[in-house]
C-alpha cells in the first residue's frame, strides 16, 4: 500500500472518530490555543496526578489535520509520566519540522507517523503541531501552579 494513501486513512479515521474528545474534570490548566493561518482552534485541559498525565481532554475545531492530531495526542500522551510525554512532544516535533526528511519511529510515535507526510507541506504543520503546543502550554501551567516537578521545560 502507498505509504502517502496509508497515512492519509490513519488521519481521515482519528477525524472521523476522535479519541478521547471532550472536556473533563478534574484538570490543573486549561488553555485556548488558536492557528490563525488556518483557522484552527483548540481548548485543552490537563489533568496531572503525581507525576503521571492522567487526562488530556479537548474540545477542537478547524481542519482534519488539527483535529486528527489532538486525538492522535491524547493516545499518545495519557499515562505516560510527564518527562517522557515531553519527550515524545519533542520527538513529534522534530518530524514535523523535518520537511519530510525524518524517519518517523512507528513504535514511539505509532499513529503519529501520518503526520510525516504533512510535514511535507509547510503550511499544514502548525495545523499538526497545534494541540501539541497547546498541551505543552498546559501542562507547563499546570506544573507551575502545583509545583510538584523541576521540570525546568520552557522557552
Ligand atoms: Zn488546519
Amino acid at each position: 500500500m502507498d505509504v502517502d494513501a496509508l497515512y492519509q486513512e490513519i488521519i481521515l479515521d482519528h477525524y472521523k472518530r476522535p479519541h478521547g474528545r471532550g472536556l473533563r474534570d478534574p484538570y490543573e490548566a486549561e488553555v485556548h490555543h488558536v492557528n490563525p493561518t488556518c483557522g484552527d482552534e483548540i481548548t485543552l485541559r490537563v489533568h496531572i496526578d503525581g507525576d503521571r498525565i492522567a487526562d488530556v481532554s479537548y474540545a477542537a475545531e478547524g481542519c482534519s489535520i488539527s483535529q486528527a492530531s489532538a486525538s492522535v495526542l491524547n493516545d499518545l500522551v495519557i499515562g505516560r509520566t510527564v518527562e517522557d510525554a515531553m519527550a515524545l512532544h519533542d520527538d513529534f516535533t522534530e518530524l514535523m519540522q523535518g520537511r519530510g526528511k525524518v524517519e518517523p519511529n512507528e513504535d514511539r510515535l505509532e499513529d503519529g507517523i501520518a503526520f510525516a507526510g504533512v510535514a511535507q507541506f509547510p503550511a499544514r504543520i502548525k495545523c499538526a503541531l497545534l494541540s501539541w503546543m497547546a498541551w505543552k502550554d498546559a501542562t507547563a501551567q499546570a506544573l507551575t501552579d502545583h509545583s510538584t516537578s523541576d521540570l525546568g521545560e520552557n522557552e
